[in-house]
């Protein structure tokens, strides 16, 4: 069955509603481990949620067949998210019959030797024959230049498809120093009330964060864009920027087989990272998040959604209101936490998480809460001033 696409729609009913069942999967390995299942405890939110695979996950390196020419694989990282679920897709480009891979992992050995076991196992002896990346992000892009020069032969080059402004930001920022640290971040944090010295000298050193993750971006690229319709196994896939997340994050959804790519724009457990950074200290990211999920309410609420973080679910629509109601909440907090007096964004940590930080949460949750403080500065709730050390203090009006 693998390398026919679905045959569709006739099939749909059968595809959306009945997983491949990993246990036949498994039956060919039986030196193998049984499969890993999700450990933590679904959440009230998620049970509003349905997971056709239930608990069940890909064993590293391995992958589990969604349907037929679909393959969730997850690798692991060393850091708080854990993992990042990447997507085997069975293509054909010209006479060529391959794969086409959605997303890559950080570059580092482990990640390295997974793919090099999948390359092995998962692909049926067939080339990968281009890559598509959905943002710039380190776990989604870092080992982009390392499989599209894996794949790529004298003839015939694996190629990124990636939206430009991904594609030059993730370029530019594995080829300077200080992307996503340095001095100019822990000015900016400092403008926002973070005053520990231990911590701003931590900010000042992280000074090749992102290129230790992504070192370089292949050289050339193939241009995703909004509405691009691209053809992957047969089958037509429309493209959905999405913003606030990352410069020009792309979705991918195909109607045919009622299944959406959705990368970092829609997970089902954790809320998106929408941050504020330095270079755009007066940005807007959370109108730009909420309006970019708005959009997923035209497609339907039975889609099968494959997220970045998390396990593929249904209940799209569910989801989006899910998303918005959060961010509600989290805005009228903060209104009433400056209701009685101005508080920089330092200051409202604590009430918009409500959890022990190191200093990279802090740094991720810092940005966040000055995107709900511009939020309600632009929706006119929150006035700003500049205190004498150059602070920034928000009050409601
Ligand atoms: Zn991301």
């Amino acid at each position: 069955m693998i390398g026919k696409p679905p045959n569709l729609p006739e099939s749909r009913h059968f595809y959306l509603r009945q997983p491949v069942n990993i246990h036949r999967h498994f039956a060919d390995h039986s030196t193998a481990a049984p499969p890993p299942l999700e450990s933590k405890p679904t959440t009230e939110l998620e049970r509003a949620l349905h997971y056709p695979w239930a608990r069940q996950l890909p064993s590293r390196g391995s992958t589990i067949e969604l349907m037929p020419g679909i393959k969730w694989l997850r690798m692991d990282l060393p850091f708080v998210l854990r993992h990042v679920n990447i997507w085997l897709l069975r293509d054909r480009l010209g006479d060529r019959e391959g794969w086409t891979v959605v997303d890559t992992c950080i570059d580092r050995a482990e990640a390295r030797a997974d793919w090099t076991q999948v390359f092995a196992t998962e692909l049926d002896g067939l080339p990968v024959l281009r890559l598509l990346v959905t943002h710039m992000h380190p776990d989604h892009a870092g080992l982009a230049h390392w499989l599209c020069e894996h794949w790529s032969t004298p003839d015939c080059d694996c190629r990124l498809w990636m939206s430009a402004t991904e594609y030059q930001t993730a370029r530019y920022s594995s080829q300077v120093a200080n992307s996503f640290g340095g001095d100019r971040l822990a000015d900016y944090f400092q403008s926002h009330g973070m005053t520990d010295p231990g911590d701003l000298e931590g900010i000042r050193n992280r000074k090749n964060y992102y290129k230790g993750l992504v070192p370089a971006l292949p050289p050339h690229f193939s241009r995703l864009m909004d509405s691009d319709n691209i053809t992957i196994g047969g089958l037509p896939w429309r493209c959905i920027a999405g913003y606030g997340h990352s410069p020009e994050h792309m979705a991918l959804y195909c109607e045919r087989i009622n299944v959406l790519i959705g990368g970092d724009m829609m997970l089902p457990r954790i809320s998106t990272n929408v941050s504020v950074y330095e270079t755009e200290p007066e940005g807007d990211p959370l109108k730009l998040f909420l309006d970019s999920i708005d959009r997923f309410l035209s497609l339907p609420e039975d889609v099968l959604v494959l997220p970045s973080h998390g396990r593929p679910f249904r209940g799209l629509h569910t989801r989006v209101h899910q998303l918005r109601n959060h961010h509600r909440d989290r805005l009228n907090e903060v209104i009433v936490a400056t209701r009685h007096q101005p508080a920089c964004a330092y200051d409202l940590l604590p009430v918009l998480f409500k959890r022990d930080l190191d200093l990279h949460q802090t740094s991720f949750a810092l940005g966040e809460t000055v995107a709900h403080l511009n939020r309600l500065w632009y929706s006119g709730q929150l006035r700003r001033t500049r205190d004498a050390e150059g602070i920034w203090r928000f009050q409601a009006i």
